[in-house]
């Protein structure tokens, strides 16, 4: 599997809990919005770990080949 990384920018406060928590993969733009750095991806549990963190739950995990929702308490 696959994953497919998506923030939403309009949901996202900028409170950086994504990058301390799963270093490398999430930066801020130029708005100060989280943008993963790389996308798709392979299964990383520290993303994973960072999108059950998002205090607005901005952060989309999905299988990149059907779409489906990856479960973020696995
Ligand atoms: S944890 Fe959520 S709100 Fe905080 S920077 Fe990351 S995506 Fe934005």
């Amino acid at each position: 599997m696959t994953w497919r990384v998506t923030v939403d920018t309009g949901l996202c406060i900028s409170s950086g809990m994504c990058l301390g928590i799963a270093p490398g993969r999430f930066h801020f733009d130029e708005s100060q919005h989280s943008t993963p750095v790389s996308t798709p991806t392979e299964p990383d549990e520290q993303i994973r770990d960072a999108a059950a963190s998002c205090p607005v739950e901005a952060i989309l995990l999905t299988d990149a080949d059907t779409g489906t929702l990856v479960p973020l308490n696995a």
